[in-house]
């Protein structure tokens, strides 16, 4: 059995492993000379906490231990210290305390919130500005643009992933693909094409009325030499992840914001930080959806960012690199798998979260085409 993957993204490196892994041939095709999408724009946040409860939580619960092993395997670096979600007022710390409270321990996240003396000694003192911290145990960190290349690399060496890179695949059909670099042959199609739903697939994608997020990134020098090995996020975040968002207490959180900073609210700004494994820090995000992505970026948002990201952090950062994320948002569920034809299927995101289920999205998908769930 032959298996043609459209996209080097996670999803498509995602469904090429649990293939190859199974003694299937894979091939990939990918239109850049090197994955250049979502997946290596990103924070590199493979969070468990945020998830909602259900299929997202599950997905990034079993995608947990498939980066451990890729990391091991492929050897790119992956810190496994958790993250810190900062509560910032009063309203933020008691949707933190409900949640440790209730659905922690009903659902089985592993997450401790730190106050006090525990949180005062966090990285000697440098976040005891905030009110308290939650401890998310399970979450990972990767530096997307060193380890989506590495991933590339280890499934090509050790498992025989034949990738094709610089070539576009202009029309997918049961049993062939047409490409910029000619015909291939096989079993079954999967394309995992991101958030580009004009140039396969067009009109079965057009029915999940699919929406484009974009989002403003930067890399910052912190002018303290923090070392940090935790990925941070703030209260701004609960309005945002399933996890939290339902909570009661998560009104309180969104009418301070609304009180405070519509503009946050404006322009779906919430704060994530991501250490490198070089001492710099990735920065962001913002939010602005649509179907077709503007091009310009608004300084005043990457100001706001960079203020929040400060008051976070209790020193001044200096902006080493700017960029633009974009990717697939707002449908109907937050993930697709499209059986468009025999043999031909799609594969997904609706959410930016990508790279905390992708994983074992792939793994499942396989595990069910080849009849094991
Ligand atoms: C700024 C930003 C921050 C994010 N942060 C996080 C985070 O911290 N944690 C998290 O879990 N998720 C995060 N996400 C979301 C996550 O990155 C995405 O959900 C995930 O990368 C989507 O993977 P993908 O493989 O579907 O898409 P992509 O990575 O975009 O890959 C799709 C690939 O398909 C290729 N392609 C498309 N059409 C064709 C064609 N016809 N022929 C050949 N090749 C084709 C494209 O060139 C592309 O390389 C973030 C996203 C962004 C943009």
């Amino acid at each position: 059995m032959t298996i043609l993957i459209v996209g080097a993204g996670i999803l498509g490196l995602s469904h090429a492993y649990a293939a190859a892994k199974r003694g299937l041939k894979v091939h990939v095709f990918e239109r850049t000379h090197t994955p250049l999408g979502a997946s290596v724009r990103n924070f590199g946040q493979a969070l468990v906490t945020g998830q909602p409860p259900g299929v997202m939580l599950d997905l990034a619960q079993a995608s947990r231990g498939i980066w451990g092993d890729w990391a091991q395997r492929a050897g790119f670096d992956l810190k496994r210290n958790g993250s810190y979600l900062f509560a910032r007022t009063e309203a933020e710390e008691h949707l933190l305390d409900a949640f440790c409270q209730g659905r922690a321990r009903e659902f089985g996240y592993r997450a401790e919130l730190l106050r006090g003396a525990q949180k005062d000694a966090l990285y000697d003192g440098q976040f005891s500005h905030h009110r308290a911290a939650l401890h998310g145990l399970d979450d990972q960190q990767v530096y997307s643009r060193e380890a989506i290349p590495a991933l590339v690399q280890y499934l090509q060496r050790e498992l025989g992933v034949e990738f094709h890179f610089s070539t576009l695949v202009r029309d997918v059909e049961p049993g062939h693909i047409r490409t910029t670099t000619g015909r291939f042959n096989g079993t079954q199609v999967i394309v995992c094409s991101g958030h580009d739903y004009q140039t396969l697939l067009a009109e079965p994608l057009a029915t999940l009325k699919p929406q484009i997020c974009r989002l403003q990134m930067l890399r910052v020098r912190p002018k303290v030499d923090l070392q940090l090995q935790h990925s941070l996020l703030t209260g701004l975040s609960c309005v945002h992840y399933g996890a939290f968002a339902d909570l009661p207490q998560a009104a309180a959180v969104q009418a301070d914001i609304l009180r405070d900073s519509p503009h946050l609210d404006q322009h779906g700004i919430h704060l994530l930080i991501s250490p490198t494994p070089y001492g710099e820090l990735i920065v962001g995000d913002s939010h602005d959806y649509s179907r077709d992505p503007s091009p310009f970026n608004g300084e005043q948002v990457d100001n706001w960012m960079l203020q929040l990201c400060e008051e976070t952090l209790g020193c001044e950062v200096q902006v080493v690199e700017r960029w633009q994320g974009v990717y697939g948002a707002r449908g109907a569920q937050p993930f697709t798998w499209l059986d468009v034809a025999p043999g031909v299927s799609a594969a997904l995101m609706h959410t930016g979260v990508g790279m905390s289920v992708g994983p074992a999205m792939g793994e499942r998908n396989i595990a069910r085409l080849l009849g094991e769930a």
